[in-house]
């Protein structure tokens, strides 16, 4: 009866969002959702943003308070599946909705949450987040960047990097040694940052495939108010924690881009060419096989989105093999003509999948820890 109960509801939810893709979903936006984010494109996703938040589906996970759905894991899956099967974009504004957006609500003040939730949800202010630095990436603790006290005030010097789309957003959640005197995983604070702020540079990154997805930010004398601390004086590690056990969890989601990926390959005359090949033949229906175990993968970490980030790593570490791996596949099937074409930069585009919000080496000592139990 309760099982009945509950997929009624998913049904209604799922044909609810399906309904309201239908009317609302254009093929200009599904465009789009494939191009790198800059310029014309970026207007659109933004657009798109703004019409997910005004339906109501731009975070469906968000407490109905804030404007979301105080949607639980299945609908999650659900809000994923239906979207994934139409191709719509996600927020464009990703980083705030997913990542730093649990952070406000736990650790925000009421003004805080009032000021950032609603135009973060909408898009009219796109979020960065700044934790790297040169010499402090998988070492977050490392970082340098300091912020001084001064009155009410702090004073900020330093440099940022890989600060995905901080050319242009609007604000960054940027991590500063406020106690440089203690251990290194204290004396960190966590500010929200206006990015016009005087003193403030923003030096667009070239990635390998040509685009411009990334940023390098120098700070120097930035003055910020004491007001935009983002949970208590010090204490910035907790908050950068919460914040990346969200991006781990958010990460594992794209097994259905991959689905997608495997789908558009298949799909593809030209991937008929290798099929003659049993090893070729073989390494497909492993790709296979291993997206479908993607997708268990996905719920348990959606369903514990902060045990310790350790499903989230495992769900990430996986993400990140399958997808280069189906990227070397796809060249190996179509031949040196891929090169040419999508297959070709989505060859490139992957190396950054073992990187990008913690490295496969990182994951797997985190998994060796806390899943395997294996000794530090
Ligand atoms: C597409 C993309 C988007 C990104 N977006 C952002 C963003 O928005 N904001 C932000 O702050 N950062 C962002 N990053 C940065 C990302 O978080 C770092 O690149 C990542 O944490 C690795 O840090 P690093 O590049 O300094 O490499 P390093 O930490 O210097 O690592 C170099 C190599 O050493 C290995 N290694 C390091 N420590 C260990 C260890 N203890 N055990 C085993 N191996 C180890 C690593 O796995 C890696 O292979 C982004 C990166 C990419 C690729």
């Amino acid at each position: 009866m309760g099982n009945a109960t509950e997929s009624t509801g998913l049904d209604a939810f799922r044909d609810e969002l399906r309904t309201w893709l239908g009317d609302h979903l254009s093929d200009d936006v599904v465009r789009a959702g494939r191009r790198p984010v800059e310029g014309a494109t970026l207007e659109v996703l933004r657009s798109w943003n703004r019409t997910l938040a005004d339906g109501g589906w731009a975070a469906p996970s968000w407490p109905a308070a804030h404007g979301g759905r105080d949607a639980g894991v299945d609908e999650q899956l659900v809000y994923l599946e239906e979207m994934n099967r139409v191709r719509a974009p996600g927020p464009v504004n990703v980083i705030g909705v997913s990542n730093i957006a649990p952070a406000i609500m736990h650790f925000g003040r009421a003004g805080q949450k009032e000021r950032f939730l609603a135009p973060m949800l909408r898009g009219d202010e796109i979020w960065s987040q700044g934790m790297s630095e040169p010499d402090a990436g998988s070492d977050l603790a490392g970082l340098r960047t300091q912020a001084v006290e001064d009155g009410d005030d702090f004073v900020i010097n330093g440099q940022k990097t890989w600060n995905s789309m901080g050319h242009f957003a609007d604000w960054c959640q940027l991590y500063v040694r406020t106690d440089p005197t203690t251990r290194k995983h204290r004396g960190i604070t966590c500010f929200l940052v206006d990015l016009t702020t005087a003193g403030i540079e923003a030096r667009p990154l070239t990635t390998i495939t040509g685009g411009q997805s990334f940023a390098e930010l120098f700070l120097s004398d930035v003055r910020v108010p004491r007001s935009a601390m983002l949970g208590p004086l010090h204490e910035g590690w907790g908050v950068a924690m919460t914040t990346l056990s969200h991006e781990r969890a958010g990460v594992a989601r794209l097994h259905l881009s991959l689905a997608n990926k495997l789908d558009d390959l298949l799909a593809d005359p030209r991937s008929g060419r290798g099929l003659g090949d049993p090893r070729l033949r073989e390494r497909l229906a492993r790709s296979y096989a291993d997206i479908a175990c993607m997708r268990f993968l996905t719920e348990r970490s959606l369903a514990d989105p902060s045990a310790a980030g350790a499903g989230g790593s495992l769900a990430k570490l996986a993400w990140a093999h399958c997808d280069q791996e189906l990227a070397n596949l796809a060249v190996d099937l179509i031949g040196l003509e891929a090169l040419g074409d999508r297959w070709g930069e989505n060859l490139l585009a992957v190396r950054q999948a073992s990187i990008a919000g913690g490295t496969s080496e990182i994951n797997r000592n985190i998994v060796a820890e806390h899943v395997l139990g294996l000794p530090r």
